[in-house]
This record gives structure tokens, C-alpha cells and sequence, in this order.
């Protein structure tokens, strides 16, 4: 069988450091915004190259304390994706602000600057793009764009850890970046885990008092904060897998590039990636017509694939009677044929071949 992704190579690969960072941390019994905590802070600040790094316990709960910090709050509109994981848009909704969904570039996958545009008005507050499948969007385009607009940048970057742009880490665009580390992601721990980065010493303050029940000084609470701690262990995991990240992506992109020479020819798409943007390819994601033909014969030959995502946001139960009219052709239209292959670190050139051989099976019958 060839999962998704496969953690347990990984693993095995990085088990003894982990043990040790783990011994240590039993030992001492410090578990909660310890040493590991903030050394992970500050090696992913300086990774990201930004000022502040937060550590925090999920990518969702990030993207909702990069909101609240930030400064966007009730009858707000926040302009993103509805191509996407829910939790973007959960975290609009946390605060009482309002999502508007822009369409998608049916190459990339993201939101564009030209599809943003026509979307704001004197409520817009901020965008709030997601790297999505570690492609990065146009944010140098969108930066612009809400600064000529008065508005927030806020990137969900759970997907796109380790991606450049025009040399730049993402997530140090704008006013916050929001990471998941789930144990799937391009950087993940063992367990949930997330973090803000930020430039802005004003939101950095306001996301450590956010995260620990709204204290600086403990038993001493300015603001109704929340418990969205990382834990020692998870940083233990991420300080270990943090010094290879590049590495990690590198793989992962030597795969999508083998993906692309050995599917070139049959009638689907391969990932699009732009010039500007380094792609860390969180998946790979194909555009299939014959997306179930596809499915059927990878599940034979014991090959996992996936459907990210199969109903887009404006069309879930949750949101649709909300968004009743709205048509979002281009997501639409991609929702109805992605498909996503296995991809990781540490997936091997044959596995790809055995893939591959697979799909063009598919076309040649
Ligand atoms: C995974 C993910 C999140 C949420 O992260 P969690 O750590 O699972 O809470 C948010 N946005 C996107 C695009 C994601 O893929």
C-alpha cells in the first residue's frame, strides 16, 4: 500500500534525537511554554525571518488569535478562499467577522489579486489568502493591493511552511502568518500545534497574552484571553524536524518535478507553479476529468489518493444557505476534478513510477 504520507520513515530517521528531547522534558517535568517553547520561537523567527515567532496549539486557533490581534473584529469583512480547509473561514467566523469569497486562479488553485479587487468595499478589512497545497499565492500583488486599500494581510500559511517568495519566507508578508503544524503538514509535530509569525511587536504582545487567558503577569488577566498553548514535547518534535525543513521540501519537490515528467502527455493538469513562487508542493494536486476512472484504478493497484476538497466553502451545509447566490466558476469547476497523489519527504522515485505507470494505464485503455 502506498499512503498519502508516510510519517514512520521520517520517524525512524530522527527517532534517537527526538528520544533524547523527550527524556530531557520528562525529566525536568517542565511540559507547558518552557525552554524547548521558546528556543522553537526564536529558530522559527529566525528561520521565517521575521520578528516574533508564537508558538500556539493549533494552526486554527493561529489563525484565529492573527485575527483578533490584528485588529479585525465583528461585522468586519474578510475577503479568502471558500477552496480550502474549513478552518480558515472558522476563524472569520470566531470573531464575528464576515468571509467573502473571491474565486480562484484555476492553475494555481489561490486567490488573485484581480479577483480580490472588485470585492472590496468600505466594510473589507482584510484578505486573507491561503498558500494553498504549499503553492504560494501572488502575495507580493495582494500586499500591494491592501496597501493601497487600507487593508490587513493576514496569510494562512498551514500548508506552505518552508515556501519562498521572491526570497522571502511566507507568512512575513503581511500583518500575521498563521501555521498548522498537524502531524501531516510540511513541518508537523506530534500531535496539534500552531503558530503566529508576525513583524508587528504590537500583535506579537497581544497573541502571547491571547494565548495564555489574556495574562502577561500570571494571575494577573488584562483581557479575556484563551488556553492555546504549545507544549514542550511538540516543540521538542518541531526544533528536531525545523533544521531539515529545507531538506524535507527539497524531496517533496524532487517529487512533484518526477510526477510531472512521467504524467506529461495525458489529458489532466499537473501542478502549475509560477516563477516567483517556490511551490513545497504540501500536495500534489491534479486537475482530472476523469477523476474517478483514476481512483478506481489507483485503489486496485493499493495506491491512496485524496479529494482536497470536494465541496467548496460556499456550497457546505454550514455556510450555503448564507451564500445561496454566490457562483465561484473556477472553484467550481476545480472542486469537481482535483485529485490529490501521495506525497511526502520521504516518498521514493518508484513508488512515483509505479504511480504513474498506473494512471497512463488509465488513458491507454
Ligand atoms: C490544516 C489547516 C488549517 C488548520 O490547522 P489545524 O492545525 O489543523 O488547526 C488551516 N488552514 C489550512 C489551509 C489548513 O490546511
Amino acid at each position: 500500500m502506498i499512503p498519502m504520507v508516510d510519517l514512520k520513515t521520517q520517524y525512524a530517521q530522527i527517532q534517537d534525537e527526538i528520544a533524547q528531547g523527550f527524556s530531557e522534558v520528562l525529566n525536568q517535568c517542565a511540559f507547558i511554554l518552557g525552554p524547548n517553547v521558546q528556543a522553537f520561537e526564536k529558530e522559527a523567527a529566525a528561520y521565517l525571518g521575521v520578528r516574533h515567532a508564537i508558538g500556539c496549539a493549533s494552526g486554527t486557533d493561529a489563525l484565529h488569535l492573527a485575527l483578533l490581534a490584528s485588529g479585525v473584529g465583528p461585522g468586519d469583512q474578510v475577503i479568502t478562499s471558500a477552496f480550502t480547509f474549513i478552518a480558515t473561514v472558522e476563524a472569520i467566523k470566531y470573531i464575528g467577522a464576515e468571509p467573502v469569497f473571491a474565486d480562484i486562479d484555476p492553475r494555481t488553485f489561490n486567490i488573485t489579486p484581480d479577483s480580490v479587487e472588485p470585492l472590496i468595499n468600505s466594510r473589507t478589512k482584510a484578505v486573507l489568502p491561503v498558500h494553498l497545497f504549499g503553492q504560494p499565492v501572488d502575495v507580493i500583488g495582494l500586499q500591494a493591493l491592501c496597501e493601497r486599500h487600507g487593508l490587513l494581510l493576514i496569510e494562512d500559511c498551514a500548508q506552505s511552511f518552508g515556501a519562498r517568495v521572491d526570497g522571502r519566507q511566507t507568512g512575513s508578508f503581511g500583518a500575521a502568518g498563521a501555521f498548522s503544524f498537524f502531524p501531516s503538514k510540511n513541518l508537523g509535530c506530534y500531535g496539534d500545534g500552531g503558530m503566529v509569525a508576525t513583524n508587528d511587536d504590537a500583535v506579537a504582545d497581544l497573541v502571547k497574552q491571547l494565548r495564555n487567558h489574556g495574562s502577561k503577569i500570571r494571575y494577573y488577566h488584562d483581557v479575556i484571553g484563551y488556553n492555546s498553548r504549545l507544549d514542550e514535547l511538540q516543540a521538542v518534535v518541531l526544533r528536531v524536524k525545523l533544521k531539515r525543513i529545507d531538506q524535507y521540501n527539497a524531496a517533496r519537490r524532487r517529487a512533484a518535478h518526477l510526477y510531472e515528467e512521467l504524467l506529461a502527455g495525458l489529458p489532466l493538469q499537473t501542478p502549475y507553479a509560477d516563477e516567483l513562487g517556490e511551490h513545497v508542493y504540501h500536495q500534489y494536486t491534479l486537475l482530472c476529468p476523469e477523476r474517478d476512472a483514476v481512483i478506481a484504478a489507483l485503489q486496485a493497484a493499493q495506491i491512496a489518493s485524496a479529494i482536497y476538497y470536494p465541496v467548496p466553502l460556499h456550497k457546505q451545509n454550514v455556510f450555503k444557505e448564507e451564500h445561496a447566490s454566490l457562483s465561484l466558476p473556477h472553484t467550481e469547476a476545480v472542486a469537481a476534478q482535483c485529485l490529490s497523489l501521495p506525497i511526502c519527504s520521504s516518498l521514493e522515485a518508484g513508488d512515483i513510477r509505479r504511480i504513474a505507470d498506473v494512471i497512463r494505464g488509465v488513458f491507454a485503455a
